[in-house]
């Protein structure tokens, strides 16, 4: 099994020649700090923030919840904020990297490799894509040579949902119950599943999909989240008409 230090996070370099010229054109920076990445690093992390993420990653450990624990890797807001939102709402696919990167450090810091078998993405309802669903996303490039078994199709959202970055807290947990379905074609009883999030806000909507997997029989379920964000701050609203950038 591939090692979470193997995961390349501060070593892939692309060389080609149009992604140096792109890079030279529209060079990347750091999401966080906003410094030059180095040329063609994918992630758009620098090392002074990758050790930042190893040191300030959040871990959620809630009562009556169907999870072990969720982890998240940044906070939701800044140069962050509207890098996820260029994420989710302009098609800025190649971020991918950078938050599975981010999510990797985080596995890399808790050591559970050989614990998941599994790694699955909250998912979102078909009439919503965009063109991509931002959280699969993230959970295929996690699963890249990782020994996680990827299934991207595990949940299905059967509602389409009004944003839940419009409502409140308690709006929230009554909106999401019933919202998710599992693919019956898959069998997951006695396995350990990794859920990937893009952003941890309430915690409800992967507690629904942890309800979900456990009453479906996953033994032990993790949600791993890129951002989190404080419902009370300034920077929660997930709005693309928000972006500052
Ligand atoms: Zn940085």
């Amino acid at each position: 099994m591939k090692k979470s230090t193997d995961y390349n996070i501060q070593y892939e370099f692309n060389t080609s020649f149009s992604e140096v010229l792109s890079d030279i054109f529209w060079p990347k920076k750091c999401i966080i700090c906003a410094c030059r990445s180095p040329l063609g690093r994918k992630e758009a992390l620098c090392d002074d923030c990758i050790g930042a993420i190893r040191r300030h990653s959040m871990n959620f450990v809630e009562p009556d919840r169907h999870f072990e624990e969720a982890i998240a890797a940044l906070p939701y807001t800044g140069t962050i904020r509207d890098a996820m939102i260029r994420y989710k709402f302009r098609g800025f696919e190649y971020l991918k990297h950078t938050f599975a990167a981010a999510i990797a450090i985080c596995i890399e810091k808790h050591s559970f490799d050989d614990e998941y078998d599994i790694i699955c993405p909250v998912p979102i309802h078909y009439l919503r894509h965009r063109d991509y669903n931002q959280s699969a996303l993230i959970a295929e490039e996690l699963a890249k040579g990782s020994g996680f078994t990827l299934i991207p199709d595990l949940l299905i959202k059967t509602k389409n949902l009004i944003p839940l970055s419009t409502m409140g807290y308690a709006m929230r947990q009554a909106s999401v119950e019933g919202a998710i379905d599992f693919n019956l074609n898959y069998d997951i009883i006695g396995k350990n599943v990794l859920l990937v999030d893009d952003i941890y806000t309430t915690g409800s909507t992967a507690d629904e999909c942890c309800k979900i997997l456990a009453m479906h029989g996953a033994s032990k379920v993790t949600v791993l989240a890129a951002c989190f964000a404080d419902m009370k701050g300034d920077d929660y609203h997930a709005d693309a008409d928000n972006i500052t950038v």
